[in-house]
């Protein structure tokens, strides 16, 4: 537990929340500002700052949760897809610095584009995946 933290003062139970799901290593309530209805934020019960800070296996125990969350969110909104995404790092739009999963449901036509691409040009798609290679 980190003492500032807002997410942990919800897994306390000392600022509210809607909650999804509860065992004793995840929770999963639902985000105050949704981008959609049923907007669902899953996270580890132990503070860990953000993707890299996590244990490999409790990634593994948020997924299969997601897993299931996910279904269940589309469904009891009546959505027909959804999004799972992760904001890492200031530059990425992470706000809350306790590790969490966004699941958002979609709806056929609902005009929302989170990401919008273009394409590389000649060549460079190739240098760039070198020095992403060469990282690993
Ligand atoms: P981030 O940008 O860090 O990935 O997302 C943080 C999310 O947490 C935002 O979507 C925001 O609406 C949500 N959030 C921030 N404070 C609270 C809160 O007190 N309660 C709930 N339920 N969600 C919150
Ligand atoms: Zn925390």
């Amino acid at each position: 537990m980190s003492k500032d933290c807002i997410f942990c003062k919800i897994i306390k139970g000392e600022i509210p929340s809607a909650k999804i799901y509860e065992d004793d290593k995840i929770l999963a309530f639902l985000d105050i500002n949704p981008i959609k209805p049923g907007h669902t934020l899953v996270i580890p019960k132990v503070h860990r700052s953000d993707l890299l800070a996590a244990e490999n296996q409790d990634l593994v125990e948020l997924i299969k949760i997601i897993k299931r969350i996910a279904p269940a969110a589309v469904a009891g909104v009546g959505a027909d897809g959804f999004n799972v995404g992760l904001n890492d790092g200031s530059a990425a739009g992470q706000i809350v610095f306790h590790l969490h999963f966004h699941i958002i449901p979609r709806f056929k036509d609902d005009n929302l584009k989170l990401w919008s691409g273009r394409p590389y040009e000649a060549g460079a798609a190739e240098i760039v995946a070198e020095k992403i290679k060469k990282q690993l």
